[in-house]
């Protein structure tokens, strides 16, 4: 994996100074208000620290994928939330971009010990295109910068990658302890280190798969991924979701784990129905006997059994994906019994993953994890070893 340099929060000075903080408010809305200030949570102490010591804060972050100024995309619900949360008014105006005229007289009349939130960076086209002169404006907005979203250091836009080439900076908080921990994951994880993967798409965690099956003693693969590998094996699948493309690659992944000596678990039998939304015929079957027309929606109770036992003595731990269709009830049991299991081992856990982190968080279990990763693609981007353009642009210290 790649060695990161970076400040650290502590090696900038801030004191009197307009800092510019990219932030992750990348927050659900529903009807203009918050459903899940997770991440707006996630950087507070970030934001703290800075105001403790004397900042002027102009905030940046992206939220959604507007074409452009689109109103639902707005950053104006998270203003509301944050000066909640901070306990300190945040200056906000509604304008046509980060960039705009009435948003550069806005952020530059900020008065000393201010909070500033800039509107949302992607209603400026350029934002994601990297642009040197959206990136100019936005580094004119403060004289050092500190970057503490994780969530989107994946990606090499202006408002992450751009202006850390233009002021001194630093990484924020949150963002040293995301690539402290996912580092450790991958340096020198406390053996026997499982991995728990779940979700819809193989092809989204082949490169996850890959470079884990270097590093992990075990594998426990579930959720509709599983359904590819079961069918790569020659197993009968019925209507269980299934990525045809990528049956050669599961294959191949399949030949990886034994020539690594890596244990791979697929479930062992499926909770089944026709339709996530008709559970009336829900069926438990063999994973690889499962009847035309039915498709595998969770695990089945041997195979979380079988789960649990595997990580029974587990001293790393890292999940990612849920195994069933969690959103769906009753195919929301073998998701909440690993919550369950995983919250309760005596081991390093890490939960990555937006679907993930939201079951851990449904079932009341956030406590028990010991790092709930903010940024799904950024966390599994960074565990496959990639280079993420965001923490990499920050300079030496
Ligand atoms: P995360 O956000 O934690 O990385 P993913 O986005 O990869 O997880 O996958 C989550 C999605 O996978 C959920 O929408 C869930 O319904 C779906 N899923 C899990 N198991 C199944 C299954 N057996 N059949 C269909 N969809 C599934
Ligand atoms: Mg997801």
């Amino acid at each position: 994996m790649r060695n990161y340099h970076y400040r650290t929060l502590d090696e900038l000075e801030v004191t009197g100074k307009k800092v510019l903080v990219r932030v992750d408010f990348n927050v659900p809305l529903e009807n203009g208000e918050v459903t899940d200030d997770t991440r707006i949570r996630a950087a507070l102490p970030t934001l703290r620290r800075l105001l403790a010591n004397g900042a002027t804060l102009v905030l940046m972050s992206h939220l959604g994928r507007p074409q452009g100024p689109e109103a639902r995309y707005r950053l104006a619900p998270v203003a509301e939330r944050l000066s909640a949360l901070l306990g300190q008014a945040v200056r906000y105006q509604a304008t046509d971009g980060p960039a705009s005229s009435a948003m550069q007289e806005f952020a530059l009349a900020a008065p000393p010990g201010s909070v500033t939130l800039l509107e949302n960076t992607r209603f400026d086209a350029r934002e994601t295109k990297n642009d040197p002169e959206l990136a100019r404006i936005l580094a004119g907005y403060g004289e050092v910068f500190v970057n503490d979203a994780f969530g989107a250091a994946h990606r090499a836009h202006a408002s992450t990658e751009g202006v850390a080439h233009l002021l001194p900076n630093a990484a924020g908080l949150l963002l040293e302890r995301e690539i402290t921990v996912l580092g450790e994951l991958l340096r020198r994880p406390a053996k026997p280190f499982k991995v728990i993967l779940g979700g819809a798409k193989v092809s989204d965690k082949i490169g996850v798969l890959r470079n884990l099956l270097e590093i992990v003693d075990e594998v426990f693969i579930g959720g509709a991924m599983a359904y590819t590998f079961i069918k790569a094996r020659g197993g009968e699948v019925g209507a269980s979701l299934v990525e045809n493309d990528s049956l050669e690659l599961a294959t191949g992944l399949l030949e990886q784990a034994s020539s690594s000596m890596v244990s791979l678990h697929l479930p062992e039998d499926s909770r089944c129905a026709t339709s996530p939304q008709h559970p009336d015929d829900l069926m438990v079957f063999p994973s690889n006997r499962i009847p035309a027309g039915f498709r595998g929606l969770d695990a089945g109770p041997k195979a979380i059994a079988a789960f649990q036992a595997g990580l029974a003595d587990a001293h790393t731990v890292f999940w990612n994906g849920p195994l069933g269709m969690f959103e769906f009830p009753p195919f929301d049991a073998g998701t909440r019994a690993i919550a369950q299991t995983v919250a309760a081992l005596d081991a390093f856990t890490v939960v990555g993953g937006g679907d993930s982190v939201a079951a851990v968080n449904a079932s009341g279990l956030q406590d028990q994890i010991d790092h709930l990763s903010t940024g799904g693609g950024a966390s599994l981007e960074f565990l496959e070893g990639k280079t993420l353009p965001g923490i990499a642009a920050l300079s030496r210290p």
